[in-house]
């Protein structure tokens, strides 16, 4: 419990959590290496009427994306085989045109221009709030 407590505090603020989105499905993808921030992100987002898939690094990520269909995808940026500047990258190229969003505990300045430049559609900073993260997945999924 203690651990979870502890990346509760990397993933997400300490704003109460809002209340559960009323509207349609889709399908989300996480990326992300830290395996407490992928349960912490897929217990959150599967409430929202959302089906999670994780994948634990860039590469990983990369292959699902191209494999499977996904309304929206969610990656770290700081992972291991393959970060997301890379994997993004490397969608774009392979002609990925679904929606990226990166999460990043990065907040120095020129991140938010690295991001879109790689590929990104937008960028978010741990600790995430709930609400952005929300107000993510609504602008993105359900325009
Ligand atoms: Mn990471």
């Amino acid at each position: 419990m203690k651990n979870y407590l502890v990346a509760e505090t990397a993933i997400f603020d300490r704003k109460p959590t809002p209340p559960a989105l009323q509207i349609g499905a889709g399908r989300v993808l996480v990326v992300e290496d830290s395996l407490d921030n992928q349960i912490l992100l897929k217990a959150f987002l599967s409430k929202q009427n959302l089906e999670i898939e994780t994948a634990d690094n860039g590469l990983v990520g990369l292959e699902m994306a191209l494999e499977h269909s996904f309304d929206l995808i969610f990656m770290d940026i700081q992972m291991p085989e393959m970060d997301g500047f890379e994997a993004v990258h490397k969608l774009r190229v392979a002609g990925y045109h679904g929606k990226i969003v990166a999460l990043t505990a990065h907040a120095m300045k020129g991140d938010r221009e690295r991001c879109l430049e790689s590929g990104f559609d937008d960028y978010l900073c741990k600790p995430l709030s709930r609400y952005t993260l929300l107000e993510c997945v609504s602008r993105y999924i359900f325009p």
